[in-house]
């Protein structure tokens, strides 16, 4: 067994001795570095033992539990093996190992409610499909994300059942969010349900799929999110301290308000509204705060693309050659089942949303850096830390070739990423970048932006 990776323990606590064997647990509770807090142990254990517990890592009430294993077998934490999943999946383990997965058809849209549209992170894809879902009676409820009410720095899992509940789980959160935890409260639930959710919270569900977990016949349609990382829970209560706001004080915190693609903003109780950082979200404080928050686990995580989803959905980041973005406020949508193309093919006919299909359009350029990111650097990244004898996830995917500079870029990467892990860097770091100091910088990557499409 390699050695854990020591930064991580910035983050979390010396774990007390466990009575029960450790074996027989997910993976959090002989090696937190490796759980993604994906919540599928806590959704899959029937005996109540496991509850989200501090920085959202699971814990255990030892006499409840009857060790049984489930936890153990449903975790996606130490080993991803995506001929397995593409199995469970689509029927057959035939993978493809190219970094958008198996896709049947590929789509750019957006919905056609002007309020899902706006409010979405991209064209508000996602919620329009699942409001269709609800309306055709297909579902009775949504597995969704909000900010917390009452913590809006948090994020938290819920059910929604009214298009008014769908708006309120619309945005991006980029950070942790334990979603599958809420398959304990499915269980006791009548009704049939959709859910959105992170490549990671897909492999679990798979594999309680795979255990034949009587809840999962009631999960009649997964969409799945990109994912280049999600960030450390804190992220959201260190930005509100950099602007010396009260949480307290705090009504709500979004990470892409207003126009597409966003702001991150923080709206307080008395109706200011306080920007977090100059620059909108793409070009500005998300390139730093991905490396400076991101977990060990979304470090060494290579599914960026949700490939065992029936639906997946990005954002369609698409320039033409001076720069300009083809589809803004649209989503990418990526089709991988029958199922999914199905869910599709009624929102159309429906009017719930407009897409167009792109499936053979040569020139449809996008998620370059994406792919690099969790494609290339993070395979690269895990063999590089499997030789220096650290704990790593396994994967059944080889490493692509890699150039001496992508080499140089991982280093570099996973050495911010670490120094990330503790405050006594990433605080003043990151209260430089977003102070008027950090402007010239963004100026300068847009201007390099520019500068690269009007060269092609
Ligand atoms: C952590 C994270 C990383 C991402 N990384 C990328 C990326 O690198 N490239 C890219 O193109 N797209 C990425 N996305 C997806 C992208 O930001 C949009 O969420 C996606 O395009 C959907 O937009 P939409 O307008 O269709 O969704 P909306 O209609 O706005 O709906 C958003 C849906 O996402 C769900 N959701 C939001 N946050 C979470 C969360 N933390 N965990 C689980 N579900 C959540 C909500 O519950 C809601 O159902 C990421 C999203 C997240 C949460
Ligand atoms: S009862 Fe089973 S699923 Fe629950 S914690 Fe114990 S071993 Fe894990
Ligand atoms: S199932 Fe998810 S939350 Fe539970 S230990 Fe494994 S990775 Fe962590
Ligand atoms: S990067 Fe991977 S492990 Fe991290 S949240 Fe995204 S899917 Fe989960």
């Amino acid at each position: 067994m390699g050695r854990s990776y020591s930064s991580q323990k910035a983050y979390v606590d010396g774990e007390a001795l466990l009575k029960t064997d450790r074996k027989i647990l997910g993976v959090v509770f002989s090696d937190k570095s490796l759980c993604t807090r994906c919540g599928t142990c806590i959704g899959a254990c029937d005996e109540n033992a496991l509850v989200i517990g501090k920085n959202f890592y699971p814990e255990i009430n030892e006499d409840l539990c009857t060790s049984c294993g489930i936890c153990e077998k449903v975790c996606p934490g130490g080993k991803v093996d995506f001929r397995e999943l593409a199995e469970i999946t689509f029927g057959d383990i035939a993978c493809d190992d190219s970094f958008d997965g198996r896709v049947l058809k590929t789509f750019v849209g957006f919905s056609n409610d002007e309020r899902i549209r706006n409010g979405g992170a991209g064209g508000g894809i996602i919620t329009g499909l699942l409001h269709d879902l609800l309306k055709r009676k297909m579902v009775d409820g949504c597995i969704v994300t909000r900010m917390n009410p009452e913590k809006p720095y948090y994020g938290e899992v819920f059910v929604a059942r009214t298009y008014e509940e769908l708006l309120e789980s619309q945005q991006s959160k980029y950070i942790i969010i334990p979603v599958n935890a809420i398959l304990k409260e499915i269980r006791n639930l009548d009704g049939r349900f959709a859910i959105a959710a992170l490549p990671c919270q897909i492999h679990g569900l798979r594999l309680m799929e795979k255990q034949k977990d009587p809840v999962m016949d009631k999960i009649k349609l997964i969409i799945g999110l990109f994912c280049a990382s999600a960030m450390e829970p804190v992220v959201a209560l260190e930005m509100l301290e950099m602007k010396k706001i009260n949480p307290q004080d705090l009504k709500t915190f979004n990470f892409r308000e207003g126009a597409w693609p966003g702001n991150i903003i923080a709206t307080l109780k008395n109706g200011q509204k306080v920007k977090m950082h100059y620059s909108n979200f793409k070009d500005g404080a998300i390139n730093y705060m991905t490396q400076l928050y991101s977990p060990f686990r979304c470090q060494t995580c290579i599914d960026g693309s949700s490939e065992f989803s029936d639906i997946s959905i990005s954002d369609a980041w698409t320039r033409d050659e001076t720069g300009k973005y083809i589809f803004k406020s649209q989503s990418k949508i990526l089709v991988r089942t029958e199922k999914g193309l199905n869910a599709i093919n009624e929102a159309m006919k429906n009017g719930s949303i407009t897409i167009e299909d792109v499936t053979r359009n040569k020139d449809y350029k996008t998620h370059k850096l994406h792919r690099k990111k969790k494609g290339l650097k993070a395979p690269l990244r895990v063999e590089r830390l499997r030789k220096k004898g650290i704990q790593v996830p396994e994967y059944d995917r080889k490493i692509e070739k890699y150039s001496l500079r992508e080499n140089i870029e991982e280093r570099l990467e996973t050495f911010i990423m670490t120094i990330g892990h503790y405050r006594l860097f990433r605080y003043p770091l990151y209260k430089i970048l977003i102070s008027k100091f950090g402007v010239p910088m963004i100026k300068i990557r847009q201007y390099n932006k520019r500068r690269k499409y009007r060269r092609r």
